[in-house]
């Protein structure tokens, strides 16, 4: 009975947050309609081979897109000295800032962890610096290896931000 309730409601879930990125998608008709859920699965896979991540052996992929439908592709890099690692995430932007892309609208990014069989969320570093570049209705798709994907907005990631306005 406890392994059918828990299958059903992992059912649900997963149904919450397909309903979602259909939703994702109709708002963004620009996105390319060979992008679905299962491919974007499998380029966020093979996205992860790029990591250079030989400390944490933790490959992370991001593929950030914009308004027009143009993709930014971002993975983990680190560095002996570590504090010169840079996030898959901040790659992503660094990507498409450096060009040119600094005025474009971001309206997602897409991202998968390791071995995705958790949904890992972006540190805190990269949601400070991602929010510098977004709305608060940017949204965030974290992809699980079993097809699931969890959705959340900048401002569910970063309430109550600090961001320019502030420094006026
Ligand atoms: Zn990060």
């Amino acid at each position: 009975m406890l392994v059918f309730v828990g299958f059903f409601a992992g059912k649900l879930t997963k149904m919450a947050v397909d309903s979602d990125y259909k939703q994702a998608l109709q708002s963004s008709p620009n996105l390319p309609l060979a992008n679905t859920m299962n491919n974007r699965l499998e380029q966020l896979q093979n996205l992860q081979k790029n990591a250079h991540c030989p400390y944490s052996k933790f490959q992370v992929a991001a593929i950030l897109v914009c308004e027009n439908g143009e993709e930014y592709k971002g993975v983990n890099v680190e560095n002996a000295s570590y504090g010169g690692t840079i996030c898959a995430e901040r790659s992503a932007f660094v990507s498409a800032i450096s060009q040119g892309q600094a005025n474009n609208k971001f309206t997602e990014i897409h991202l998968i962890a390791g071995e995705a069989k958790d949904f890992v969320m972006p540190c805190g570093l990269c949601r400070q610096f991602m929010s510098e570049f977004v709305s608060s209705d940017f949204k965030v798709y974290v992809y699980h290896s079993d097809g699931g994907i969890k959705t959340v907005s900048m401002e569910d990631l970063l309430p109550y931000s600090f961001s320019s306005s502030d420094l006026a």
